[in-house]
């Protein structure tokens, strides 16, 4: 249930996505702070600031980027560090710009060296130079650009090279939501989409929604599902429990691939402390699956603990599993 959008999901997130920061519901400071930065600069007509975000998936990062392009009134592109493999790839995103358009480039941790060597003078005065012809013809040329705001979204702030992070004037962490947050997204979603839902069904989603609105979003179609099929069509508190159950996703939030971990954690690896290669490997994901995607809501939940030598289980863990945790030295 967590994780990056899947194909099907595009439809959906368009029609549910915030446009205008007042929709954008939580992350109040960071909202508070794009408020001001984005009217000071719309008000001196400038191009606003590069901005950083980072945060893990399906927190909101491509929803603000949109938000800040509608909020200056600027035009909106968008791609994504694997996308842009050479240098000119980026050159003819850049070259097509408007005056103040916000670009937008979503895990921009994979950019290839290359991309980025380019990007540097793109950020810091609106040129880039590009090499024309090969061979001992070759010769570079230096091109003006507009002025332009590039939005960055990243995972991991922690895997950007200090060069690129450095050019970021303004550098924002999304947090996981408020249960009440998650309700109101779930609520307004709901309204978008002609769901009837009860508070208490609103507020039994975002209990189980791992802090992310994707993640309720996702919830929600799942939960329709099961309330037009099993139920008279209207999420009771009841009705999306029963649906949540059906799921697997238990009164934590927690999935399947959740307890798998945490379940490796304890059984395979006497509660670590682990590598997470070796975890990976125990559990059969990919290690950026669970550095991106699983661990982070294990850890703010208090389930996990990433310390120099490796994962290790929390007493929360232990009593997850009705066992208790055991003294240090007993395993
Ligand atoms: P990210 O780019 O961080 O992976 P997205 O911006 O694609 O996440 O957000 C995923 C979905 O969650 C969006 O389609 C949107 O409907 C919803 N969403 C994200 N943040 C918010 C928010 N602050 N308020 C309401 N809905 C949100």
């Amino acid at each position: 249930i967590a994780g990056a959008a899947r194909p099907e999901e595009g439809r959906f997130d368009r029609a549910l996505r915030p446009t205008r920061l007042a929709d954008y519901v939580g992350q109040p400071e960071v909202c508070e702070q794009l408020d001001i930065f984005v009217s000071a600069a719309r008000n001196r007509a400038e191009a606003l600031d590069h901005v950083l975000i980072f945060g893990p998936p399906g927190l909101g990062k491509t929803t603000m980027a949109q938000v800040i392009a509608n909020e200056m009134n600027v035009g909106f592109r968008q791609t994504s560090g694997p996308v842009l493999e050479r240098p000119g790839d980026l050159a003819a995103l850049l070259t097509n710009l408007e005056a103040n358009d916000v670009l937008f480039i979503d895990e921009i941790h994979r950019l290839s060296p290359v991309v980025e060597e380019v990007l540097y003078p793109a950020l810091e005065d609106y040129q880039i130079d590009i090499v024309i012809g090969e061979g001992p013809a070759a010769r570079s040329i230096k091109l003006d650009l507009p002025a332009f705001t590039l939005v960055g979204a990243t995972t991991r702030a922690g895997a950007l090279t200090s060069p690129l992070r450095d050019r970021f004037g303004i550098v924002q962490r999304l947090e996981f939501y408020s249960q009440a947050d998650l309700a109101s997204i779930v609520t307004r979603s709901a309204g978008i989409l002609g769901i009837e839902i009860e508070a208490a069904g609103a507020d039994e989603i975002a209990r189980r929604a791992r802090g992310t609105p994707r993640v309720a979003n996702r919830l929600l179609r799942r939960v329709r599902d099961y309330a037009e099929v099993r139920a008279d069509g209207r999420i009771a508190g009841q009705v999306a429990a029963r649906a949540m159950d059906m799921l697997r996703v238990d009164d934590n939030g927690f999935d399947m691939m959740d307890r798998k971990l945490l379940e490796a954690l304890i059984h395979k690896f006497e509660g670590g402390p682990v590598g997470v290669e070796s975890l990976a490997a125990a559990i059969g994901e990919a290690r950026e699956t669970i550095e991106d995607v699983i661990e982070p809501y294990l850890i703010q939940q208090g389930f996990m603990m990433r310390t120099p030598r490796g994962r290790m289980a929390m007493p929360l863990t232990y009593r997850y599993y009705g066992l208790t945790t055991p003294a240090p030295g007993q395993v």
